[in-house]
């Protein structure tokens, strides 16, 4: 007896959807059998093949081999995310209940991409939380450059989503470099060089400031 041959490109990739007695863990897994789903949902979790339960979610099917799931999509099939901005549970019947007219009021969910806002206000409020915190990472960059002229900056990290900036450094006679950063409480500068390199940003600074 020999097991019939499957052509593997007629196994068709399809959604599951894994779980455990936590809502919150549960994640779609797009495999080609419920077995391998369950695996790499279990994995995604951080738990054990055995501690999840795996069925197929049919509503997601469509969306194999896309870059992601649209919140809307998650929404309309019964899950539920918090708000991007204000982290308000935002579901298909999300209302709030309004103290003055004693009278619950629908959210008015605004969907972007794969998150979800429960308000215009919410989504305007994250947009200009982006914008700042990437206009304080272009300040930053200026900033170092200004403080200490003569080092050179090698790598930066920073601004949305980022809570602090930060920039790798090398300057003349260092072997390892350093770092400057900032802080999301913050403004200060915090300049940080390798222990072996202390001597020689000793002179680096003391030659900076001669001149
Ligand atoms: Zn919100």
């Amino acid at each position: 007896m020999s097991k019939p041959k499957v052509d593997p490109a007629s196994r068709k990739v399809l959604a599951y959807s894994v779980e455990t007695n936590d809502p919150e863990e549960s994640n779609i897994q797009f495999a080609t059998s419920n077995a391998a789903a369950r695996r790499q949902g279990a994995d995604n979790i951080g738990t054990d093949f055995g501690s999840v339960s795996c069925r197929r979610a049919h509503w997601a099917d469509q969306y194999a081999g896309q870059r992601f799931i649209p919140a809307k999509a998650y929404i309309d099939a019964g899950w539920w995310f918090g708000c991007n901005h204000c982290g308000a549970r935002c579901d298909s019947d999300a209302s709030y209940w309004d103290e003055e007219t004693e009278t619950d009021i629908a959210l008015d969910l605004v969907f972007d991409g794969r998150v979800v806002y429960c308000s215009a206000d919410c989504k305007a409020g994250h947009e200009a939380e982006v914008t700042a915190r990437n206009a304080r990472f272009e300040e930053f960059k200026v900033r170092v450059a200004a403080e200490r002229p003569g080092v050179t900056f090698t790598e930066f990290t920073g601004g949305y989503p980022w809570c602090g900036n930060k920039g790798l450094f090398t300057f003349p006679g260092a072997q390892y470099g350093g770092s400057v950063s900032d802080s999301e409480e913050s403004t200060e500068l915090k300049w940080y060089v390798a222990q072996g390199d202390k001597a020689a940003w000793d002179y680096f600074i003391a030659e900076q400031s001669a001149t």
